[in-house]
């Protein structure tokens, strides 16, 4: 199972059976509301009838059509969608199937775009310590969760560096928002330059808000200085919105949140609801136009593709699921209850074990001193027991974090972080 202490589970499952709207059912027929919008992705709440009819009307319609050399015309109408959501200047997509090959199509149009420019030395990928850019190669070299990487290092993983992480509970415990300490750290970027010399670096990747490392949100300027550095050197930015992508922080992107625009976003999860797999790269016109125009015509610009990129079920799925964020103003519910939301997150402050607190948008995170000796143990128990109270959370470590779909209510808002304050109070 991924991701699964298999023996574990298999002693004791977890089975989702069924889900609407704010809630999964369990096998065991439970009602669980869901805190975190199943994995980050279920951003208009479960089994939408919009989506479902989208999902069927494309599945009687056209079950699959071939993307290479062809297309179809729900493509096109997906890729114009998804491109109208995106930060000006960033509206050119390629679809692929998830996060993970989201990651590596961005890395590799980086290099391409730089070897059109007649740099092709310029090759080294930046990540950053405590990254997640999923599972391929590609995302386990620039990612910087160790356990990701320590098993598969001695093979692939080349060419890359990493920033320092921005997380510091000295300075930034408890911070509502975004922290303000830690811009700074962007300035390592420069160092990195001059260690390996910007001729060398084709892209820098980070998540505008670190999410599977345990929520680790941007200090105040810290992104505005990383796209200052990468324009000065030439480097390709790349957020990857995987997860902040689509109304997360309150916005489509968080690059539009934070007025932070980079050359290429990563997107899959709430692209389409999570309904069928689906993610995608949103390119600059400029990355764009300098692959194609910089090809011979008649020549494959870029040698790269995936067999389910834009399938036609996945395309109807975004279709649908964005004109539902639009038509319900699910982003702006988002803003609007993010405060609510950063209220009962705090309140936790004085719960056991409680180490650390903090939130943006939509999303939180809620650090635990862990257990001598057993890492991870104390926020896996809270999981459990939330899981048997009936609410769904997600655990990393020893960060418990938060991301409800933005259909959430207060009221229901409020039955997470209590039901979460019990839980630490009944484990040791
Ligand atoms: N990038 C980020 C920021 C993610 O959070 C994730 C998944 O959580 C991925 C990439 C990988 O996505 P997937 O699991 O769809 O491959």
């Amino acid at each position: 199972m991924p991701f699964t202490a298999n023996r574990q589970f298999k002693a004791a499952p977890r089975l989702l059976a069924s889900a609407r709207g704010m809630y999964y059912r369990s096998h065991d027929g439970r009602e669980i509301l869901d805190g975190c919008a199943g994995l980050w992705c279920v951003n208009a709440g479960h089994c939408r009838d919009e989506i479902v009819a989208a999902v069927k009307s494309a599945s009687e319609e056209l079950d699959f059509a071939p993307t290479f050399q062809m297309g179809h015309p729900l493509a096109f109408k997906a890729a114009a969608e998804v491109a109208k959501m995106m930060p000006a200047g960033l509206d050119r997509i390629f679809f692929v199937n998830s996060g993970s090959e989201a990651v590596d199509t961005a890395l590799k149009i980086a290099l391409a775009y730089h070897r059109a420019r007649g740099e092709a030395q310029r090759t080294r990928l930046i990540g950053r310590e405590r990254g997640y850019h999923g599972v391929g190669f590609g995302g386990i070299s620039v990612g910087g969760i160790a356990p990701n990487r320590k098993t598969f290092s001695g093979s692939l993983l080349g060419n890359v560096d990493h920033l320092p992480h921005t997380h510091d509970l000295e300075h930034n415990a408890f911070s509502k928002g975004q922290p303000a300490w830690g811009a700074h750290l962007a300035d390592e970027l420069e160092r990195l330059v001059a260690l390996h010399d910007a001729s060398t670096i084709a892209a820098v990747i980070v998540e505008p808000v670190a999410g599977s490392t345990g929520v680790l949100i941007p200090p105040q300027g810290y992104l505005q200085r990383l796209r200052e550095i990468c324009t000065k050197h030439g480097i390709l930015l790349i957020f990857d919105e995987v997860i902040t992508g689509f109304g997360r922080l309150g916005h489509a992107t968080a690059s539009e949140h934070f007025g932070v625009t980079p050359d290429l976003i990563t997107l899959a999860k709430a692209i389409n609801n999570a309904a069928v797999p689906m993610g995608a790269v949103a390119a600059s016109t400029s990355v764009h136009d300098t692959i194609v125009q910089g090809g011979t015509p008649g020549a494959i610009e870029l040698f790269h593709g995936y067999t389910y990129s834009a399938h036609p079920v996945a395309s109807a799925a975004a279709i649908a699921t964005l004109e539902l964020y639009r038509k319900e103003q699910l982003f702006e519910r988002a803003r609007d209850l993010a405060p609510a939301f950063q209220q009962a997150a705090h309140a936790l402050a004085d719960a056991p074990y409680v180490k650390d607190i903090r939130n943006l948008g939509l999303v939180a995170g809620i650090e635990l001193e862990s257990r001598p000796g057993a890492p991870g143990a104390r926020a896996y128990e809270a999981f459990v027991k939330c899981f048997e109270a009936g609410v769904l959370v997600r655990y990393t470590g020893d960060i418990l974090a938060f991301s409800p779909p933005l259909i959430i209510s207060e009221e229901q808002i409020g039955r997470i972080f209590d039901t979460v304050r019990q839980a630490l109070s009944t484990i040791q």
